[in-house]
């Protein structure tokens, strides 16, 4: 089977209010493979909701193509199976809710995929167990917090068993907790279950769990790579209007300063504090 997922050649995409501007997305070129966990970073108004809209074909392209799986997301007749693969969560889920209790909410899909009943009860079982939520299957939706709505609306999404799953700031709206949760559920949805994941984010520490981060600017990919080679790029990105992880910023400065040999591997806490140990104690 073809190892790419998802592929767009030469993209724009112009909004219609604004024929005359510039684009929302601009001349993108990306291949993403099946199984990829992929971040996407960039200030507001970047293109990133653009970019995620136009991989499920909600948006089509003004120029150039979007493949998914080779299919081409103009075409028609593949409308459905695009749909199907590519599952999206937004910032605000209760746009997404559609049912009354939880149960009923994460069988909606299925019910639409018109499977028959058993293998419907089946899917929401599991879907609601990937997420931890199965203890909330008959509770209304209108009770739950949050962050156990957005987990309710990515049980939606995995009762389709997509073979993507898109993530846009769906957790820009939860505590921090809740936050780190979504994105343990997605990771391992990601390593166990193979499900390609895009996940947009504003969060720099979010992005750092990716196999790839893509950095946004002006409807264009200005930059794709392993978190560590992106964010080495500190002044780079600083001027685009974003930040690096504040560990790689307080290296990225000591090195400035002469202290220390800038190392770009250091991102997280934890990386911080082993390189302070080497540093104190060599
Ligand atoms: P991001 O998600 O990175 O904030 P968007 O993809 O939402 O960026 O927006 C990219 C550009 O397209 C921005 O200039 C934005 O103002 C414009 N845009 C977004 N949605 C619409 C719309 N429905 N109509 C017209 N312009 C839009
Ligand atoms: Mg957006």
């Amino acid at each position: 089977m073809d190892k790419i997922f998802i592929e767009m050649k030469n993209v724009e995409y112009k909004y219609k209010s604004n024929l005359e501007g510039k684009p929302a997305i601009d001349s993108i070129n990306v291949k993403i493979d099946k199984g990829e966990f992929v971040s996407i970073i960039g200030r507001n108004g970047s293109g990133k909701s653009t970019f995620a809209k136009l991989l499920n074909a909600i948006l089509l392209p003004t120029e150039g193509n979007v493949y998914i799986k080779g299919i081409k997301t103009t075409d028609e007749n593949h409308l459905w199976e695009i749909r199907k693969s590519i599952g999206m969560v937004f910032q605000n889920s209760d746009n997404q809710i559609i049912a009354a209790s939880v149960e009923e909410d994460v069988a909606f899909g299925p019910e639409n995929l018109g499977l028959p009943r058993e293998e419907i009860l089946k899917r929401v079982e599991k879907a609601l167990k990937d997420v931890g939520m199965q203890d909330y299957c008959k509770y209304p939706i209108q009770n739950l917090s949050q962050g156990e709505k957005q987990k309710v609306a990515i049980a939606g999404i995995l009762a389709m068993k997509p073979e993507c799953i898109v993530l846009d700031e769906a957790t820009s709206m939860l505590d921090p907790l809740s936050r780190s949760e979504v994105l343990s559920i997605v990771k391992r949805l990601n390593k166990n279950e193979g499900i390609t994941v895009i996940y947009i984010t504003h969060h720099m520490e979010e992005a750092l769990n990716a196999d790839r981060i893509l950095f946004f600017n002006e409807g264009r990919i200005r930059k794709s790579g392993k978190p560590e080679d992106v964010f080495s790029k500190v002044d780079y990105i600083k001027k685009a209007g974003l930040d690096v992880p504040q560990i790689t910023q307080l290296f990225y400065e000591l090195s400035q300063e002469g202290y220390i040999d800038y190392d770009k591997s250091i991102l997280t806490v934890e990386d911080g504090i082993n390189a302070f140990k080497k540093i104190l104690y060599s």
